[in-house]
């Protein structure tokens, strides 16, 4: 396969900022996130956006099965060529849309003996729907055992910051409720054409097999992470009792806080994702009217 800097210029390629279109031109970077995923015949590789191929090839020369999914059909016809014969699938529809039990791991995710492939996601993401797509494929609950994404490095510090941090909020709480997360290194501009205005980092997630945790209800756990979040300047204790979320009253809350042993004017950003997944049980059992 040609560079990508040539196949560029064959095609007369005008990267669409819209798509979010940095393609990686820096082939030690696509060694590197390669290695990170640790890629085998036995896995089936997603590829989120392959843009022109420049990772899709080296994928497909490592994994058991590649499908790659492309929202920009004028990249189409190039990777149907560069990868003819390969063992790569590429689907032309925008990711969000994918139902991507029934459309990939039905009838990607098998070997010829019927054992199933391990399933890995690796993206060099498009930056204005990072988030979107991550907590997608983290909320269909496919059964992945890594992703690896390049994202812009301030939302990969996000995605890893720990309680107490300015980085520290809803996201990071979200990624490690499914994952372990591994901020693994930083990406400069140059590596890309067009080269994008912020530095970018490489962040591997290896999912759990059940979620953190455990008998936690999701939907009240994620409601009291955003609640938390939303109203960063207030106590826990106000944002809570003020999102309107909630049956509880302000002093509930307080009370609640207290009897964990916090402070009631803790802000969200104290509280581990252990903290949270207590108090959303003591909040569900008001739920039950306990
Ligand atoms: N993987 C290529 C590389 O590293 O050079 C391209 C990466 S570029 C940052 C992001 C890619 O995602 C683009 O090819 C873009 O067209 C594609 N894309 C944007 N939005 C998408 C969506 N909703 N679904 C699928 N692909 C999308």
């Amino acid at each position: 396969m040609e560079n990508t800097k040539d196949i560029i210029k064959k095609y007369n390629i005008v990267a669409s900022k819209a798509l979010g279109q940095n393609f990686l031109v820096d082939k030690d970077v696509v060694e590197d996130i390669l290695n990170a995923a640790g890629i085998c015949e036995d896995d089936l590789v997603i590829e989120i956006g392959p843009g022109l191929g420049s990772m899709t090839e080296d994928i497909a020369k490592r994994a058991g099965r590649t499908v790659a999914i492309e929202l920009d059909k004028r990249l189409i016809p190039v990777l149907n060529t560069y990868l003819f014969g390969m063992n790569v699938t590429i689907i032309n529809k925008d990711i969000l849309k994918v139902d991507i039990s029934k459309e990939i791991i039905e009838p990607y995710g098998f070997k010829e003996d019927g054992t199933p492939y391990k399933i890995k996601v690796v993206s060099n993401l498009p930056y204005y729907i990072t988030t979107p797509i991550i907590m997608k494929l983290l909320e269909d609950g496919i059964p992945a055992e890594l992703m690896i994404f390049m994202v812009q490095l301030e939302v990969a510090e996000r995605m890893c910051a720990v309680p107490g941090t300015k980085a520290y909020g809803a996201l990071s709480v979200a990624i490690r409720y499914y994952s372990e997360p591994e901020n693994l290194f930083t990406v400069f501009p140059h590596s890309f054409i067009p080269r994008p205005g912020v530095d970018s980092a490489v962040v591997r997630l290896e999912l759990r097999n059940k979620p953190y945790c455990g008998d936690v209800d999701r939907e009240i756990f994620f409601k009291l992470v955003k609640a938390a979040f939303g109203q960063r300047r207030k106590t826990l204790v106000n944002a809570l009792a003020n999102s309107g979320m909630f049956p509880l009253n302000k002093e509930q809350f307080k009370d609640i806080l207290i009897s964990m042993g916090f402070d009631e004017n803790v802000r969200g950003e104290k509280l581990t994702i252990d903290s949270f997944s207590n108090l959303a049980k003591k909040i569900q059992l008001h739920y039950n009217g306990l």
